[in-house]
Order: structure tokens, then C-alpha cells, then sequence
């Protein structure tokens, strides 16, 4: 448990990486092993994030409650709660645009005020928006998005994400970095009236710092990257295949949607949270029984598929098929 409190204190020190090809840089992996990044496996492609010409569909899911879905496959997702007393914004997107248009949101359907911003992760296209949410605004995140987010820069992110946006750093004009104000460490929570809201972080996942945004009554979660929209798969972008398998048993354990929103892609069902589960069961299995073989890890990950049983979104293929070959390499890695 020390080692791993280790490990989440360096990813803490890191800069806050985008959803994007990462450079080559030693981690110290939960095993205490030195390792090296690997790099991207063949066909990997940056998730394409560009926020020009996103428009955030406004879909009601129960009372009070908002999912804002993008119109594209795999743009960002945000949402908002409405309470009797004040209103409660998840994520605030990519730019100060895209985060005036999750307030143009709100507004038109409740004029109380926008008491919390949670953010859900570390990465620009969660965070870059706070600024333009007013003053009087709390906004709330895990401890190591804070920590992360304090020795990142608005220059030194839009380069690592260079490749989520087609090269186009012009997304990033006038963006200011807005820290959150709160830290948690495994659970926050609001009564916002009538409306409880929690924020739980359950271990590293896709990334060190993934935070899930969860309704108890409404039985309606926010999984930001840690489980992504329908017909996709989990992409451990920061490797740790078995520890973001624990960190979803660990949320299974702990909450119960019957809908998720996910940070990209379609709502789901809860049932997500099996398939990814027995899918990552899966990966560290063949990955084990590849290093048993002497496979190599060229062979194991250039040409893999996914099992046609995960039902790929097909817009969503080859990126999931990137997704695929990365998790594939880092499980592999792991065994070694
Ligand atoms: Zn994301």
C-alpha cells in the first residue's frame, strides 16, 4: 500500500499530461520496478478532442439532473445537478468557450446559482474551462489533480495535447489555469437541496487522479476516463492494468449506477463496469500467457483485435483498436 501511495505521489508530481501520445519518461511503477514508457503501439491514434464546432446536448436523465453530451463520438461529456438551493457543474471542458456554453446550459434551465465545479480529472479538456465560472464558484477535485495541476502550465498541457487537436494550439487561446479550491482524498460530498451529490476516487485508473461523480438516489454516475461511453474499452493510458482493475472492483464495491455518463463517448448502463472488468481480467491473462510462451511484445500487440464480443462503436474503432494495443503493451509489461 506504501509503494503504491509512492507511485501516486510521483504521478502526482508530474505535469498534467492530456489525453495524448505521452513522451518517453521513467514512472515507478506499483511494483517499485523502474520501467520505461513504453511507446505507442502500432495504429495508435491521440483521442480527437478539438472543441470547434462542439455543441453540448442538453439530456435530461432524471429531475434535476443534466448529462450535456457533445456531438461528436468522442469530444467531451460534462453534466449538472440542480438542487433546491444552488447548482453543481461537472467538468468544465476545454476552453473558456466550451465552458461558457456549459453556463449557457445551465441557465436555461435555472437561474441558482453555480455553487460547485468538480473536476474529474487532470487533463486540459476537463479543466480549462473553470476560469470563466464566476468567482464565488467552489471547485472540488482529488488532491493529486490539484497537486498535478500546480506544476502545469496552459503552454506546457496544449503541447501534450497537440495531437488530440490536429495541431491546432489555437483551441487554447485565453485560456487561464483555474486551480480547484477543495482537495478530497476518497469522498466528498453536497446536499445541494433535496439533491445529495458525491465525488469518490477509488485508485489510479486511466490516469492517477480519476474521480467519479456519483447521484445515490438518482443511481446515476460520472465516470469521466475511468470508464468510457457505450461500445468502448478502458484505454490505462498510465499503465497500471491491475491496478485499474482493483480500481474498479473497488467502485463496483461502492456504488451501483443504472446509467453512466461517461467523460467520452455515449451513456451507458452500469453494466459497463462488468465489461471492463472481465475485459482488463482478460488482457492480464493473455499477457501472462504471452511472456509464458516467449511471445514477444511486438507480436503480441501489432496486429491484435478486440474480442467482437466488446461491440466496438464503430465510429469509435480505430481508436479503440489504439486503446486495445496500448493495454495489451503495458499488461504485458507488467508480467515482465
Ligand atoms: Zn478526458
Amino acid at each position: 500500500m506504501k509503494v503504491f501511495a509512492a507511485f501516486l505521489m510521483t504521478c502526482a508530481l508530474l505535469p498534467a499530461f492530456a489525453d495524448t501520445v505521452p513522451t518517453e519518461h521513467v514512472v515507478v511503477l506499483p511494483n517499485a520496478q523502474l520501467a520505461t514508457r513504453p511507446s505507442p503501439p502500432p495504429g495508435f491514434i491521440p483521442p480527437p478532442l478539438n472543441p470547434k464546432g462542439i455543441r453540448l446536448e442538453t439530456r435530461q436523465l432524471s429531475d434535476g439532473v443534466y448529462a450535456l453530451m457533445s456531438n461528436t463520438p468522442f469530444a467531451d461529456n460534462a453534466g449538472f445537478i440542480v438542487g433546491e438551493s444552488a447548482v453543481l457543474v461537472i467538468d468544465s471542458h476545454f476552453n473558456g468557450e466550451m465552458g461558457q456554453q456549459i453556463i449557457d446550459a445551465v441557465r436555461a434551465v435555472s437561474d441558482l446559482p453555480i455553487r460547485y465545479l468538480l473536476n474529474t480529472n487532470a487533463f486540459g479538456d476537463h479543466v480549462f474551462g473553470n476560469h470563466v465560472f464566476p468567482d464565488d464558484t467552489l471547485i472540488v477535485a482529488h488532491q493529486s489533480t490539484i497537486d498535478s495541476l500546480s506544476i502545469s502550465t496552459v503552454e506546457g498541457i496544449a503541447q501534450t495535447m497537440r495531437g488530440t487537436v490536429n495541431g491546432d494550439l489555437s483551441v487554447f487561446s485565453g485560456v487561464k489555469l483555474r486551480l480547484p479550491d477543495v482537495g478530497f482524498d476518497t469522498v466528498w460530498s453536497v446536499d445541494l437541496g433535496g439533491r445529495i451529490v458525491e465525488m469518490h476516487w477509488f485508485g489510479g485508473g486511466m490516469s492517477p487522479h480519476d474521480s467519479v461523480v456519483y447521484l445515490p438516489k438518482e443511481k446515476i454516475a460520472w465516470t469521466a476516463n475511468l470508464i468510457f461511453g457505450a461500445g468502448t474499452i478502458p484505454w490505462a493510458r498510465s499503465g497500471g492494468v491491475a491496478d485499474y482493475r482493483a480500481t474498479l472492483s473497488k467502485l463496483a464495491d461502492t456504488i451501483s449506477p443504472n446509467t453512466i455518463v461517461s467523460g467520452h463517448g455515449e451513456i451507458t448502463s452500469g453494466d459497463a463496469i462488468g465489461r471492463y472488468l472481465s475485459y482488463l481480467d482478460e488482457i492480464l491473462e493473455q499477457a501472462r500467457q504471452a511472456a509464458l510462451n516467449d511471445t514477444t511484445v511486438e507480436d503480441f500487440v501489432d496486429t491484435a483485435i478486440i474480442d467482437p464480443k466488446y461491440a466496438i462503436e464503430p465510429a469509435l474503432k480505430p481508436l479503440m483498436t489504439g486503446f486495445h494495443r496500448w493495454n495489451l503493451q503495458a499488461a504485458y509489461q507488467e508480467t515482465r
